[in-house]
């Protein structure tokens, strides 16, 4: 139960999803860390059209994500389980995973 984030090859700075360019050190080369819990920071009650409960978490030093809070109440402050798995029972914050391996490419004419 756990999600992937990245790391700059160079300076280290965290980030997700894998971005183009370190935002720090102008860097391409990431690799790959994973964490399984995050701070919730705020939170955001979606009414329609399922009542879900969103939560911007700290997950990392300067890393933050948007995650579905799933079962139960989460306080700002609160840490929690993190996942993208989409699968995972109980009470969680799911993250989709970053997917940026099946970007297509879109065809001009
Ligand atoms: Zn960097």
């Amino acid at each position: 139960m756990t999600l992937t984030i990245f790391r700059c090859g160079e300076c280290g700075r965290g980030a997700f999803p894998e971005p183009l360019l370190c935002s720090r050190c102008g860097s391409d080369g990431f690799v790959t860390a994973s964490v399984d819990r995050g701070v919730v920071e705020h939170t955001t009650r979606v009414v329609n059209p399922h009542h879900a409960v969103l939560a911007t978490l700290l997950v990392a030093p300067e890393v933050r994500v948007v995650a579905a809070l799933r079962n139960g109440a989460f306080a700002p402050g609160e840490t929690v389980q993190v996942t993208s798995d989409p699968d995972v029972d109980g009470r969680v914050a799911y993250v989709p995973a970053s997917s940026g391996s099946e970007v297509q490419e879109e065809e001009r004419t």
